[in-house]
C-alpha cells in the first residue's frame, strides 16, 4: 500500500482512524466465509461526511473500497480486493431517532441489530428482521445483504422494512431516497446490493407494535418429510406463523450437547413454531397446529409456558450454528431456496450429495419460506476435504435452481456465488446488472468483485420484423419481443398501454404496444401459494377468479397488473412486497427475467422492484409471479396514480442513471423521460 495513500487517509480522517498494521489488516482479510485477501488499509469513520471523505481519497488514488459492518456475512462480501480499502462502519452506531407515533426509526449503519430491538422493546415496538446473528450483525450489513431471519415468514425480510436511506455513492456524492418518493424504487434497488452501489450512512426502518401474545411450540417428527408436510399444511390452513424452523437430527444433537435446550435428540427432525397476535387467535392457531402436527406423526408437542421457556427453545435454534462450529474448525453454511412444496425433494437430493461426498452435515430450514441451510463441517487445512465441501455446496445450489429456486434466500452472493449467478440469470439479465453497476460506479471501485459474474457475452441483437405502426396488441411474449426488436431496428420509440385507464397521453403516430392480450394464467400453484401470469391480466376479474378458489391477491387498484405496478397504484399493501418474479422485454428486444416462485431471493439486484412506479420507462413487463394468500388482505388501499416528471424528481440524477442502464435510447414511453436532461 502506498504511503502517500495512507498519509492522505490519515490527514483526511485524523489520527487513530486508519489501520495499516499487519495484525489489523489480517483481521479484516476475511469475514464469516472462506475467502481471504489482505486489504491495504482500514478506516473507521464516525460520520457520514467522513465516509464520503474516505471514498474521495480512495477515488483519488484509484483504490477499490468495501463497506464492512460486523463481517458476519457468509459469502465473502466484505473481503476487499488485495490492497483495497475497508470502510468499517462500527463507529457509526447511533440510533438517531425513534418516532413511536409514525413507527419509524433512523439509525446509523453500524447499529447492531439486537441493540435496536432492545431500544424498541420498552416502547412496545419491534423491528421485524432478526437474523440469527443479530447479537453481532449490523443494520448496514442487513441492508447490504437484504437479511432475513427466523421471524421473516410472517413479517418479511429487510427490504420490506427499510423505508428510506441516505448513502454515499461511489462518486463520493450523497443521495437520500425513500419508498414514498415517486419514480423508481431506488430504496429497493439499494437493499441487497451488497455494498456494490455505495455505502449506506443512515437508514430509516419501519417499526411494528409488539403483539399481544406469543406462543412458541417445539415438536418432534419421525422424518424431515413429515416436518415439512406440517409446514405446508399449516400455511394451507390459512395460518401464517411468525416462525416455522426445521432442524434435522444431526443439528439437534449438536445443539443439545452445546446449549441443553431440552430438544428431543432421538427425533429425525424438530419443528420450532411461533405464532403471535391477539391471544384468542394464538390459542386457536396453536390448537390447529397441534392437530396438524399429530396428523403428520408429530410427537412430544411442547408449549413454552413462560418467557424463560420460550427463550430456552430459541436458544436451541440460535445455537445451531455455534453448536456445529464446535465440532470442527470450519462450517460452510449454504443458503439455497426452493418453492416450499419442493423442500422434501431438495432435502433428499442435498442429503444424497453430502453422503456421496462423505461429508458431515446438519440441516436447518426456514421451512415456511423454502429456505435451506446445509451446514457442512470440515477443516480448511485439509485441502482435499475443503474442495469436496465447496463442490458439494455448488451442487446443492444447483439442486435448488433445478427445482425452480435460487442460489441465495438471505445470505447473498458476495465473492462465493458469483459464478453460480449464471445458472439463474440469462446473459441479457446479467448484462443489465452490469449496466446498473456501471451507471453508479463507472470506475468499478466500489466492492468491485462481488455479486455479478466476470465476463458474459450477451448475444448480439436479433433482427425484428417489419415496421409497426398504430395500436399493436400482443398476445404472447414472443410477439412483444418481435415488436420491440422491430422498433429498435427503426430507431423508433414505443408507448406501452394496458387498459389505458391511467390516462397516459400518447402523441399521435407513435406505435402503442397493448398488453391486454398477455392475460394467461401460466402457473397457479395452490400449495406453494404463488401465481405466474401475463402482465396484461385485469386485476378485478382475476380477483374474482381467485376468490372462487379461496385464494387472494394482496394488490389494490384497477386495470392490468402491469399498469398497477408501473403506476404504483397499490398503496397498501405496496405491490413490491407481493412481487416474487418479473419478466420484461428490454430495449434490445431481449427477455429479462428476475426472481422465481420463492418467498425469499437475494440473488442479484432486486431489479424487479424498479418497475414499480416506472410508468413503463424501463421495458415492457410481460409476466409476473406473485404471492397468493389464503386470507383476504386486512387493508387494500389504492392510490390515484400521478405521473411524475422524471427530470424534476429530487433523485432525478439517479433516475437518469437507471434509465441509461435499462433504456439508453429512450425507446419506451419516450415523452416521460428526458434522460439526458434536455
Ligand atoms: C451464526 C450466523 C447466523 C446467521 N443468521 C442469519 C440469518 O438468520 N439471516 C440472514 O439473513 N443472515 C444470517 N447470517 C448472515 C449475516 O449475519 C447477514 O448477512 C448480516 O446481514 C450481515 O451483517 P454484517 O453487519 O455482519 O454485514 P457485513 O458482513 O459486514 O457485510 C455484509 C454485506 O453488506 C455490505 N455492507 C455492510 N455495511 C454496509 C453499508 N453501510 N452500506 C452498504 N453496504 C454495506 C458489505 O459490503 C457486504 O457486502 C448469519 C451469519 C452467521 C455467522
Amino acid at each position: 500500500m502506498s504511503s502517500s495513500f495512507l498519509k492522505a487517509l490519515s490527514k483526511t480522517l485524523g489520527p487513530g482512524r486508519v489501520l495499516s498494521g499487519a495484525g489489523d489488516l489480517f483481521s479484516y482479510a476475511y469475514d464469516a466465509a472462506l475467502e481471504k485477501r489482505l486489504p491495504g488499509a482500514v478506516v473507521l469513520p464516525r460520520t457520514a461526511e467522513e465516509v464520503a471523505r474516505a471514498i474521495g481519497v480512495a477515488r483519488e488514488f484509484n483504490v477499490p473500497f468495501v463497506a464492512r459492518g460486523a463481517g458476519t456475512n457468509l459469502c465473502g462480501g466484505t473481503v476487499a480486493p488485495t490492497g483495497g480499502l475497508v470502510i468499517h462502519l462500527s463507529r457509526l452506531n447511533r440510533i438517531l431517532s425513534i418516532d413511536a407515533a409514525r413507527r419509524r426509526a433512523w439509525v446509523e449503519p453500524g447499529v447492531v441489530n439486537l441493540h435496536l430491538h432492545r431500544a424498541l422493546a420498552p416502547r412496545g415496538l419491534f423491528y421485524a428482521p432478526d437474523p440469527a446473528s443479530q447479537k453481532a450483525c449490523t443494520l448496514g450489513g442487513n441492508v447490504g445483504t437484504n437479511a432475513g431471519g427466523p421471524h421473516c415468514l410472517k413479517y418479511g425480510v429487510t427490504s420490506h422494512h427499510v423505508t428510506a436511506l441516505e448513502w454515499v455513492r461511489p462518486d463520493g456524492e450523497t443521495s437520500r431516497v425513500s419508498v414514498d418518493d415517486p419514480g423508481f424504487d431506488l430504496t429497493g434497488l439499494f437493499v441487497g446490493s451488497e455494498g456494490t452501489l455505495g455505502v449506506a450512512t443512515k437508514i430509516e426502518v419501519a417499526l411494528l407494535p409488539q403483539p399481544e401474545d406469543v406462543q412458541t411450540f417445539l415438536v418432534a417428527f419421525p422424518s424431515m418429510d413429515a416436518a415439512v408436510q406440517t409446514v405446508t399444511d399449516t400455511i394451507a390452513a390459512g395460518i401464517v406463523p411468525t416462525t416455522l424452523e426445521v432442524m434435522d437430527r444431526v443439528t439437534v444433537q449438536a445443539v443439545e450437547a452445546f446449549v441443553h435446550a431440552g430438544y428431543p435428540t432421538e427425533a429425525e427432525a424438530v419443528l420450532l413454531i411461533e405464532v403471535d397476535g391477539p391471544q384468542e387467535r394464538t390459542i386457536f392457531e396453536g390448537d390447529r397446529i397441534r392437530a396438524l402436527c399429530a396428523k403428520n406423526g408429530g410427537t412430544d408437542f411442547r408449549t413454552a409456558r413462560n418467557e424463560a421457556e420460550r427463550e430456552k427453545l430459541w436458544e436451541g435454534r440460535r445455537g445451531a450454528y455455534p453448536a456445529m462450529a464446535r465440532l470442527a474448525p470450519n462450517v460452510l453454511v449454504e443458503d439455497g431456496v426452493v418453492p416450499r412444496t419442493r423442500l422434501p425433494e431438495a432435502v433428499r437430493q442435498i442429503r444424497a450429495i453430502a453422503q456421496r461426498k462423505n461429508l458431515r452435515m446438519g440441516l436447518i430450514a426456514h421451512a415456511g419460506d423454502g429456505n435451506l441451510h446445509p451446514n457442512m463441517i470440515f477443516d480448511e487445512r485439509d485441502k482435499v476435504e475443503t474442495a469436496r465441501v465447496q463442490e458439494a455446496g455448488q451442487e446443492m445450489l444447483r439442486v435448488c435452481v433445478d427445482l425452480g429456486g435460487s442460489i441465495s434466500g438471505e445470505h447473498g452472493i458476495g465473492a462465493d456465488k458469483r459464478d453460480a449467478m449464471r445458472w439463474l440469470f440469462s446473459p441479457p439479465t446479467l448484462s443489465l446488472f452490469r449496466e446498473v453497476k456501471r451507471a453508479f460506479d463507472p470506475d468499478n471501485l466500489c466492492n468491485p468483485d462481488k455479486l455479478i459474474p466476470v465476463v458474459e457475452s450477451a448475444p448480439g441483437p436479433r433482427a425484428g420484423g417489419p415496421a409497426p405502426a398504430g395500436e399493436l396488441a400482443v398476445s404472447s411474449v414472443e410477439e412483444a419481443l418481435d415488436l420491440v426488436r422491430a422498433i429498435r431496428d427503426q430507431r423508433g420509440s414505443l408507448f406501452i398501454q394496458g387498459l389505458g385507464s391511467k390516462g397516459l397521453s400518447i402523441p399521435a403516430g407513435v406505435p402503442v404496444l397493448v398488453t391486454t392480450g398477455l392475460n394467461a394464467i401460466l402457473d397457479l400453484d395452490r400449495a406453494n401459494l404463488t401465481l405466474t401470469l401475463g402482465a396484461g391480466s385485469d386485476l378485478p376479474s382475476l380477483r374474482a377468479l381467485l376468490a372462487a378458489d379461496g385464494l387472494h391477491l394482496h394488490v389494490a387498484g384497477e386495470g392490468t397488473l402491469g399498469g398497477i405496478l408501473s403506476t404504483n397504484a397499490s398503496r397498501r399493501p405496496p405491490f413490491r412486497n407481493q412481487l416474487l418474479g418479473l419478466k420484461a422485454v428490454s430495449e434490445e428486444g431481449e427477455l429479462l427475467s428476475f426472481g422465481a416462485k420463492v418467498m425469499k431471493n437475494v440473488a442479484g439486484y432486486d431489479a424487479a422492484r424498479l418497475f414499480q412506479g416506472a410508468w413503463g420507462t424501463l421495458g415492457v413487463v410481460v409476466e409476473m409471479t406473485l404471492r397468493l394468500h389464503p386470507l383476504p388482505a386486512e387493508v387494500l388501499e389504492a392510490s390515484i396514480p400521478v405521473l411524475p416528471n422524471f427530470s424534476l424528481l429530487p433523485a432525478a440524477e439517479l433516475h437518469r442513471k437507471i434509465k441509461s442502464a435499462f433504456d439508453p435510447r429512450n425507446l419506451f414511453n419516450p415523452t416521460l423521460f428526458s434522460p439526458y436532461g434536455d
